[in-house]
């Protein structure tokens, strides 16, 4: 391809993945990359001339990703949550707009909560995505992190750095880590991994080969993680606390029935995300 104008290079690499049974709309975020301009610029400059060499490396980086999967958010080396800029890499899974919802329910309880100056933890960090969120959403509340991986935990330390966050890093197994610093938190917040081992083929490449196993599959259905997060809980909370997990739509009441469980006064709801499906389950006064 020549010089071409803007809209042009965009509806041909949008045709391009369609065909190749690619995300059409990551089209954008990849030229927009390309031409280092923003998002409001990037459509304001529909009609004008992209010079040749950017429509060159666009169009390489188009092909890559429509021949192997590779994630453009790794191309670019970010991936936007809640309208800040994570670094994102093979360590790290690229958080998902569903977590978003999960960031908006958690700011909710804690609005609701008499006293804000609570203690959070949010665990299996992953990028940051969820922890510095809050900490820059909730300016009042302390928050720790999580990760059993150790180059996660270096990707959300940078994030945090970089969004200037004040986040305590803690490196184990879910709350392990919490508990073993003698702390208590008002609100536990978790996007843990959920999907099954037997679901492996009904993921894209883009996310089976390179987002980390780790932060995807949990053994017992893809319950695991919770069963054992929910045993750690009654060490890590004083009464009252307030549990918000993000989980596989399909797992709406196997969670809520291991929470009530553990928790039988507690009270608990099933939330659906935009799309409808059951995406959190938040359980109050635990
Ligand atoms: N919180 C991030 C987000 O929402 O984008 C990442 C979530 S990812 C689904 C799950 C994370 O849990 C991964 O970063 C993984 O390393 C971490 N993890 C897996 N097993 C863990 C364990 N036993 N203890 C602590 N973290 C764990
Ligand atoms: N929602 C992610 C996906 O569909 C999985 C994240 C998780 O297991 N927590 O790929």
């Amino acid at each position: 391809m020549d010089t071409r104008k803007q809209f042009e290079v965009l509806q041909w690499a949008s045709l391009f993945l369609e065909k190749n049974k690619r995300e059409p709309r990551v089209a954008e975020l990849l030229l927009q990359h390309h031409l280092n301009i923003s998002r409001n610029e990037f459509y304001m400059r529909m009609r004008d001339e992209v010079p040749a060499e950017i429509v060159q490396s666009f169009q390489t980086d188009i092909e890559r990703h429509a021949q192997t999967g590779v994630p453009i958010q790794h191309i670019i080396g970010y991936e936007t949550f809640y309208g800040r800029e994570f670094l994102v890499n093979e360590h790290v899974l690229i958080p998902r707009p569903e977590t978003e919802e999960l960031v908006q329910q958690v700011i909710q309880q804690s609005k609701n909560m008499p006293n804000k100056s609570q203690t959070i933890v949010d665990i299996g960090t992953g990028s940051g995505a969820i922890a510095i969120t809050l900490a820059q959403e909730l300016p009042e509340t302390t928050v720790f992190a999580t990760d059993i991986s150790e180059q996660a935990l270096a990707v959300a330390q940078h994030n945090a750095t970089q969004l200037q966050a004040n986040i305590t890093f803690l490196q184990g197994d879910f709350l392990q880590p919490f508990i073993s610093n003698q702390k208590k938190a008002d609100i536990i917040v978790s996007n843990p991994p959920y999907i099954a081992k037997a679901e492996e083929v009904t993921l894209t490449d883009t996310v089976k080969k390179f987002d980390p196993e780790l932060a995807l599959f949990a053994d017992d259905n893809g319950l695991a993680a919770y069963k054992k997060i929910i045993t750690q809980l009654p060490q890590a909370i004083d009464s009252g606390a307030t549990v918000a997990f993000e989980i596989g739509h399909e797992q709406g009441e196997a969670v809520s029935s291991l929470l009530n469980n553990q928790f039988p006064t507690s009270n608990i709801n099933v939330i659906q995300d935009i799309n409808g499906k059951d995406r959190m389950v938040v359980a109050t006064g635990l």
